[in-house]
């Protein structure tokens, strides 16, 4: 017989790492904004794989750039040229107004890579004495999972137990231009933050603060990397987060919905001074580039090359914050939102963040709580208006239903 879903969830707990929590659902099926169960019941996703679903599940033309390129070609290694990557970094340069792409695949060998990136662009270019280069970076940060990424953690959960840890990193509280000021010095090889602290709870920086961060580094002759894997490619209602300060920063990370959820694409993006200081054999990746990646990565360019997703987020994103207003005072303590994006505190007497997530997945809605009593809410942009209602309609509901 076909194994059920509790089949499956108890059939993983042996042989699967406990390094999540799921919610007890499991998706066999998916077309845009809607899931479906083994046992055929739909969910609305209001999280979309963390913003590496913009685009919904199996979005018509990313699914057809990747099945013409599975006929053609997959793989070849940077040890050749293939013939998809020159079109995928000139369009996503240009979308980003930025000079040079450096592909890799996940979000956080993007972060890594930009580490990389800016030490050596601190050494060969700016002139500090040989690694002494620090990097400045905020408190609650999320930027991936890796031994270097998390020894900048304040997440003592995401720290504990895996050092030692990689020195050269400043923690200065987020959305604070004055303690940036003061943790900047001539060593300073780059501020790396988010435009938005997502993983925090969606943390929107005060206004002024991104276009702060641009010209203290400026002044301070360092780079300024931002990281727009969660952020960006149209989930605040322009393609990059920083848009909505002009600021452009010198390095770009994104990831997520760069591979338009059907395969990892990350890449580095900034400008040229900055990425010239790679040579060849100094930095690589099997899989980084591949043909694959480069004409998915391409489509998903061609998608917000027409703005429409940005224009979605933005619209739309007014009645995510229309509803969640209504629902301050009822169930809602606060919310922080741009686009269509959104960190919802609940009230911590109507149950933790988990709580309200187990009872929306009951109302068929998915969404993943984050620290205590917050909630984010991250739908696909091809989202209706209509489904967005209901979902809020069903946040109501568990709300007052407590
Ligand atoms: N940076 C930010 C801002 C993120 O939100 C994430 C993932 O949530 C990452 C980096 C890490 O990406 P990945 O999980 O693909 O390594």
């Amino acid at each position: 017989r076909t194994r059920t879903s509790g089949d499956l969830i108890r059939a993983e707990e042996p042989v699967l790492a406990h390094n999540y929590h799921p919610l007890p659902v499991v998706v066999a099926h998916a077309e845009g904004a809607w899931v479906e169960d083994v046992e055929g019941r739909r969910y609305l996703d209001m999280l979309a794989g963390y913003s590496a679903l913009n685009f919904g599940h199996r979005h018509p033309l990313l699914i057809e750039a990747a099945h013409r390129q599975l006929d053609r070609l997959t793989l070849t290694s940077r040890a050749f040229h293939n013939d998809r990557l020159a079109e995928f970094a000139e369009r996503l340069a240009e979308l980003t107004g930025l000079d040079m792409v450096l592909p890799m695949n996940t979000g956080a060998e993007a972060v890594e890579s930009g580490i990389k990136v800016a030490r050596k662009w601190a050494y060969e270019v700016k002139g500090v004495p040989a690694d002494r280069a620090t990097i400045v970076v905020a408190a609650e940060n999320f930027h991936g999972r890796t031994t270097t990424i998390v020894s900048f953690s304040t997440d003592e959960t995401a720290r504990t137990g895996f050092g030692p840890f990689t020195p050269g990193f400043r923690i200065v509280p987020y959305n604070d231009l004055a303690a940036l000021e003061a943790a900047v010095d001539g060593t300073t090889a780059a501020v790396l933050i988010e435009p938005i602290q997502g993983e925090a709870g969606v943390v929107v920086p005060d206004d002024g603060y991104l276009a702060g961060v641009r010209e203290l580094t400026r002044r301070n002759n360092c780079l300024f990397i931002a990281d727009e894997i969660q952020s960006g490619l149209g989930r605040t209602g322009r393609t990059l987060a920083v848009q909505h300060e002009d600021v452009v920063p010198d390095v770009v990370l994104l990831g997520k919905a760069l591979g338009g959820g059907i395969v990892p694409v990350s890449a580095v993006v900034a400008r040229r001074e900055v990425l010239s200081v790679l040579r060849p054999g100094e930095h690589g990746s099997t899989f980084g580039g591949n043909p694959l990646a480069a004409a998915v990565g391409t489509a998903v360019v061609e998608l917000l090359e027409t703005g429409e997703f940005q224009r979605r987020a933005t619209e739309l994103g007014g009645v995510l914050r229309d509803g969640l207003t209504g629902l301050v005072g009822h169930g809602v303590v606060g919310f922080r939102s741009r686009g269509l994006w959104a960190g919802v505190d609940v009230d911590p007497a109507l149950g933790t963040g988990r709580e309200v997530s187990e009872r929306l997945m009951r109302e068929g809605v998915l969404v993943k709580d984050t620290h205590g009593s917050t909630i984010r809410l991250a739908p696909p942009l091809t989202v209706t208006e209509e489904e967005l209602r209901s979902a809020l309609g069903s946040l109501q509901k568990v709300l007052t239903r407590g």
